[in-house]
Parts: structure tokens; sequence; C-alpha cells
């Protein structure tokens, strides 16, 4: 918990919310200000920033929670789909530094875009260069295995 987080004040019920779920490790509210109806924040109720700094339980937790709820968001909505997301970190646009998994429900007539087109590419990035990328990830990653 964090004194001054607008979210770990939530949980605390410092500060109003439209609670939907709750458990032990985790937290669903309406988002203040909605992209669309039903636009749902689901956080872990511990304070941390990035979802790189939870813990393995809170990011399990959190992925089960997600999991459970965002079918049940669709159909309380009448929507047929939605769009997951995270701003992980300051560059990405996170304003709130409590991770938060943004679940907006969606449908055709919304008149949004999709996940893929929140940045622009600067230049092409052919196929040699996905290798080498790729290649720097696998190295990055040699160690999970
Ligand atoms: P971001 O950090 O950019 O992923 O987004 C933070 C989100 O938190 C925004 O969509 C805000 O509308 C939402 N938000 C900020 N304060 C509150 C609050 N007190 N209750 C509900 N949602 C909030
Ligand atoms: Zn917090």
């Amino acid at each position: 918990m964090s004194g001054q987080c607008v979210f770990c004040r939530i949980i605390r019920g410092e500060i109003p919310s439209e609670k939907v779920y709750e458990d032990e490790r985790a937290l669903a509210f309406l988002d203040i200000h909605p992209s669309t109806p039903g636009h749902t924040l689901v956080i872990p109720k511990t304070h941390v920033s990035r979802i790189e700094d939870l813990s393995e339980e809170d990011a399990s937790a959190l992925f089960r929670v997600l999991h459970r709820l965002v079918g049940r968001i669709q159909s309380a909505v009448g929507a047929p789909a939605s769009t997951i997301g995270i701003n992980n970190g300051q560059e990405s646009g996170q304003e709130v530094p409590h991770i938060h998994i943004h679940v907006i429900p969606r449908s055709r007539s919304d008149r949004g875009g999709i996940i893929q087109g929140i940045a622009r590419p600067q230049r092409h990035i052919g196929r040699e260069e996905l290798s080498q990328i790729a290649e720097r990830i696998r190295e990055h990653t040699a160690d999970l295995s």
C-alpha cells in the first residue's frame, strides 16, 4: 500500500469508487472516465507500478480475476467484445503508478481503433531486423528455461 496512491486509497475505501469485484488479492472497479460503458480497471491490492514488478502470485491472481470478469462485464453491458490493455510505465502513457488492467467493452459502432494502432512505426522493420530483435529477446529470456 502507498499512502498517496489513488488506487491504494480506493482499496482502503478512503475515496469512493464503483467496485464490481473484490477478493484477497485483487479489486475491480469502474474507470471514472470510461472510454465505453463498462470500462473497468482490474488491480492487484499490492502497490507496484508495473507488471514486471508484480510477484508471480499476484500476477497469477490478477490474470485469474481478469479471466473470470471479462465475459461477465461484456454480458452486463451488452458488448460483444472488449479490448484489454495495460499502460505499463510512464512513457506508455501510464498516469496512475499502480498497475491496472483496462477492460474496455467494444462494439463495431464505438469508432475506436486497435491496440496495434497506439504507436506509429518510425520506419519499416524488415525480416532481417525481426530476426535480430528476436535473437536479442531470446538472449534476455534464456534464464527462464
Ligand atoms: P492510465 O494510468 O493512463 O492507464 O489510466 C489511469 C486511469 O485511471 C484513467 O483511465 C482514469 O480515468 C482512471 N482513474 C483515475 N482516477 C480514478 C478514480 N478515482 N476512480 C476511477 N478511475 C480513475
Ligand atoms: Zn497504489
